[in-house]
């Protein structure tokens, strides 16, 4: 996370909310060593909990096993400097029928086993695929600018998963 690994300067994206063309913007976490000493994340509840759910395999009504929760870093606040959290409760479910496990539907916030939400995804990629930045940039950015950490590692994986030059990273998302 140091900023002198950064080359030259990053082309701003489009306006986000709070910061204009020349106006300076002190960050609210200069000199923070300490993960600790973070902003307090703003914390955003979802729910995914369903007593009963059509099981996916054979299209029966499945009740609810058991109730789960799942954390989700999605874009921070840039007025406030806090990152943003989305915690999901989420039921899974056991159809008797057919004796399928499975997650009540979230796509729509996140893929499946992934930590970020699809705004940090399509953002890191488009990042990276359409600005140009290099994978350490890119991650630097996301956490100057949206205060979500995200490994280059992760940002690189994303965009050779789904972000070929020209191609759309949306299309991935969609199951
Ligand atoms: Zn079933």
């Amino acid at each position: 996370m140091d900023p002198a690994m950064i080359p030259g300067t990053i082309p701003s994206l489009e306006p986000i909310a709070m910061s204009q063309p020349g106006q300076y913007v002190p960050d609210p976490t200069e000199g923070i060593t300490n993960v600790e000493d973070l902003p307090e994340p703003q914390i955003v509840r979802r729910s995914r909990n369903y007593r009963r759910r059509l099981c996916p395999k054979c299209g029966r009504g499945a009740y609810r096993l058991r109730r789960v929760q799942r954390t989700l870093h999605d874009l921070g606040d840039p007025a406030t400097g806090r990152p943003r959290q989305i915690h999901v409760t989420y039921s899974q479910h056991r159809c008797s029928a057919c004796g399928a496990y499975f997650n009540a539907d979230m796509d729509d916030l996140a893929l499946p086993k992934c930590h970020y939400t699809h705004r940090v995804v399509a953002l890191a990629v488009r990042l990276v695929v359409e600005d140009g930045l290099p994978y350490r940039a890119a991650s630097w950015h996301l956490w100057r600018d949206h205060r979500v950490f995200v490994p280059f590692a992760t940002v690189q994986n994303w965009v050779e998963a789904g972000g070929k030059k020209g191609g759309g990273v949306r299309r991935r998302a969609i199951p």
